[in-house]
């Protein structure tokens, strides 16, 4: 058993709309890869062991392509 982003693992697509404009939003990646592009393929464990985020959390950053609103949002993890 192993707790894992659907979104980073390709598992199924997690949509937002823009509060703004209501458009789809893009998935920009995980908000770890912004600040530590040290080990990218680490992805998970450096998500488990940053401060302040659960490991059964991954937030990611999603972009409007319509208005350019740019908001984090918490991913939940899945156990697979
Ligand atoms: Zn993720
Ligand atoms: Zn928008």
């Amino acid at each position: 058993m192993k707790l894992v982003c659907p979104l980073c693992n390709g598992l199924y697509p997690v949509e937002f709309n823009c509060e703004k404009c209501n458009s789809l939003m893009e998935d920009q990646g995980a908000k770890v890869n912004f600040y530590d592009d040290y080990s990218p393929y680490l992805l998970d464990e450096i998500t488990s062991r940053a401060d302040g985020v659960s490991s059964e959390k991954c937030i990611h950053i999603f972009l409007c392509p319509n208005c350019g609103y740019k908001n984090d949002y918490v991913i939940e993890r899945k156990e697979i």
